[in-house]
């Protein structure tokens, strides 16, 4: 559904109101474009003041199906009609199916489902601990886990102890001990930094808020050698890489690397209702106990519905083949700006980071420019800037986007 004709100078009356409200009412711990979205369909939204707007940011990766899918919306209010929340003081009927297919996808035995992408990181990190401590025989409050530089994997106390970004951390002290960073891509520094009470290694296949940042060819791999070799678990934060957006189901599929533990997150919700999991075998989970970990509303019935039609509508494969087949027309638009206040374009099925030649503008001033032209992207750091458009984009809806991209870094 394709309109390149977002009237984005306009008067803008409610938008002005919106901003208002927002600069007063909301805490400012974003710094959102000035775009004030009332509706959207697909891969297009439009805002209060009637504006259409190509989305290419799709919520971070939680809408890789798009905005109200139909097949996601009919089981969101098949599901309103019946039961919405039980917690998991009783059993519901929509939990047990979810978590079967969803371990099926992922080829693991066991599903715990949470809410949030920061709480799935946090489980996993529980997880893995109690692992090394059971299992592995490493001494009481002893672990210690491996990261990357530049990761993210969410904002609580916990998992900003191990943050590299001073925006995350500074302010938030005294952090949670028991994590080695190490350069991301570099598979020698992180065997090295592996000793006899670490429990696990977790990054991110991609680095999404680095940057779209993609490890070399053989990195995955060479991770999951050196875990099994030192008997550290591999956990892999597919929260923003996984479900269709590399063009696979996650993005460990490109290596054929099958990590101990996938976190997942965002797209599992559909763009409708937040839901996370920790998908793993018998034994790893195995290791939590009744009271040992929990969350009201993780695993209910609304959330478990929306989540099994999500697994549902990967499970055909379609959705993984769509990423695959925008993808490479997507990249070759992107490279072609290459020279052309582009320095460089990092892609990994339908999602890229650019860099845009800094002395041209700032990441910010280039999606306000693109903003203008009516479509919605978000910088990272700096001057890059990272796409990801829904997977229900049209080849013209990227091809125009490209233009509009190729006309803000060029027009003066
Ligand atoms: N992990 C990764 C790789 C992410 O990209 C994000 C969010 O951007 C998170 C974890 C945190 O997810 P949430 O914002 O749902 O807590």
């Amino acid at each position: 559904m394709s309109n390149p004709s977002p009237r984005p100078h306009s008067p803008a009356p409610q938008t002005e109101e919106h901003l208002h409200l927002a600069d007063r009412f909301i805490a400012h711990n974003y710094y959102p474009l000035p775009v004030v979205v009332a509706e959207a369909e697909g891969a297009w939204v439009t805002d209060v003041d009637g504006r259409r707007y190509l989305d290419c940011l799709a919520g971070y990766s939680a809408l890789n199906f798009g905005h109200r899918h139909p097949a996601l919306l009919q089981a969101a209010r098949d599901q309103l009609d019946r039961l919405t929340l039980t917690s998991r003081a009783f059993h519901n009927d929509q939990l047990g199916p979810f978590c079967r297919d969803l371990a099926a996808l992922a080829g693991m035995e066991m599903v715990l489902p949470m809410n949030t992408g920061a709480e799935a990181v946090e489980t996993s990190i529980k997880v893995a601990r109690k692992w090394g401590y059971d299992l592995k025989g490493v001494q009481a409050n002893h672990a210690n886990i491996v990261v990357a530089a530049n990761n993210f994997h969410g904002r609580t106390t916990t998992i900003v102890s191990f943050s590299t970004d001073p925006l995350a951390r500074e302010g938030f002290g005294p952090f949670t001990p028991g994590f080695r960073v190490v350069p991301y891509s570099d598979a020698d520094a992180l065997r090295d930094a592996i000793d006899e009470e670490t429990v696990a290694v977790l990054i991110e296949p991609v680095q999404g808020e680095a940057g779209v940042i993609v490890p070399p060819d053989g990195y995955l791999s060479a991770v999951r050698e050196i875990c099994t070799e030192l008997n550290v678990l591999f956990i892999a934060d597919e929260i923003q890489s996984g479900l269709g957006r590399t063009g696979t189901t996650f993005a460990c599929d490109i290596e054929g690397v099958v990590p101990d533990v996938y976190v997942l997150g965002k797209a599992l919700g559909g763009g409708i209702v937040p839901v996370s999991a920790v998908v793993s075998s018998h034994e790893i989970l195995g290791v939590l106990h009744p009271g040992n970990h929990g969350s009201t509303f993780g695993g209910n019935p609304l959330a478990a519905a929306v989540g099994h039609a999500v697994v549902k509508m990967l499970e055909t494969g379609e959705m993984q083949e769509r990423a695959r087949e925008l993808a490479g027309p997507f990249e070759a638009g992107l490279r072609k700006l290459v020279g052309q206040g582009v320095v460089e374009v990092r892609t990994r099925g339908l999602w890229a980071g650019i860099d845009v030649e800094p002395s041209l503008m700032s990441g910010r001033e280039l999606c306000e420019r693109m903003l203008a032209k009516g479509v919605l992207v978000k910088d990272t750091h700096g001057t890059s800037i990272r796409l990801a458009p829904p997977l229900v984009a049209t080849h013209e809806d990227l091809e125009w986007m490209t233009e509009q991209l190729g006309k803000v870094l060029t027009e003066r």
